[in-house]
């Protein structure tokens, strides 16, 4: 049984007090929920004082990117160790706005998953199509080459850990959301191409967010169908109480 994920990626908003205070809300209004692994994305530079907040309860803390080499130079990079060091659990990968505006290819991904992996962190790996792609009949082939690409060559023991996110971009902030039935879709055929990727066994037990304009009024339903494991929220997950509502709705 996959225990449900709901991530908040709180994207390039809230200075270091303003993040300190939607963590210290999302923290209440979430005590004891512990049937649902929820996450906290801030930025980098909230990153070490919301960690500290959650310290000692059930919300775990991730990171919205890292780079691949362990150190180096690299000017304005955050390398796998230091994510780790200030407390992250998890890390968003392959964003489609990293992909969009820093030209970021799955090839980059696969490297940062496996560099996430043996830095003990757990790689939260987003596909998905963009709305042209979708009209153009090209999701399946778009998103079974993102998944493809982007988990190859992981040890299985690792490849079981990571979260694939799918996040149709023409639903990314736009408030318009995939159907239930729509997104079921995709995430039945991303877990079928796990299953190459690896294994049908490692593949039931990686877990799959539906991302896309996720609100409490439709995210019960999301959750409740059959490959769809949680969400990676951005706009709600700016709120503590649509977030938390959000998180309730995959108990
Ligand atoms: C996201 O950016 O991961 C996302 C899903 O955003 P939103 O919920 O605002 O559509």
């Amino acid at each position: 049984m996959r225990k449900k994920i709901v991530a908040g990626n709180w994207k390039m908003n809230k200075t270091t007090g303003e993040a300190a205070a939607l963590a210290e809300a999302v923290k209440a209004a979430l005590n004891g929920v512990a049937d649902v692994e929820v996450v906290l994305c801030p930025t980098f530079t909230a990153l070490k004082t919301v960690g500290d907040i959650l310290a000692g309860s059930l919300i775990r803390l991730g990171a919205q990117n890292m780079h691949w080499e362990k150190e180096g130079a690299f000017t304005g990079e955050i390398s796998p160790g230091m994510v780790k060091d200030l407390g992250c659990q998890y890390v968003i990968l392959g964003h489609s706005e990293r992909r969009q505006f820093f030209h970021e290819t799955d090839q980059n991904v696969n490297r940062k998953a496996k560099a996430a992996l043996a830095a003990g962190l757990i790689p939260i790996v987003c596909v998905g199509e963009t709305l042209e792609q979708r009209e153009a009949n090209q999701t399946e082939e778009v998103v079974t080459t993102q998944v493809t690409r982007s988990l190859a060559g992981l040890d299985e023991g690792g490849f079981r850990r990571v979260v694939v996110a799918y996040e149709p971009v023409w639903a990314i902030g736009t408030g318009r959301t995939a159907t239930p039935a729509q997104a079921q879709a995709v995430h039945a055929l991303i877990r079928q191409v796990l299953a190459k990727v690896c294994n049908p066994g490692a593949a039931q037990a990686v877990r799959i967010q539906y991302g896309g304009s996720v609100k409490p009024a439709n995210a019960r339903e999301l959750f409740s169908q059959a490959d769809i494991d949680g969400g990676l929220i951005g706009g709600a997950a700016l709120e503590a109480g649509s977030f938390a509502d959000i998180v309730k709705a995959a108990l």
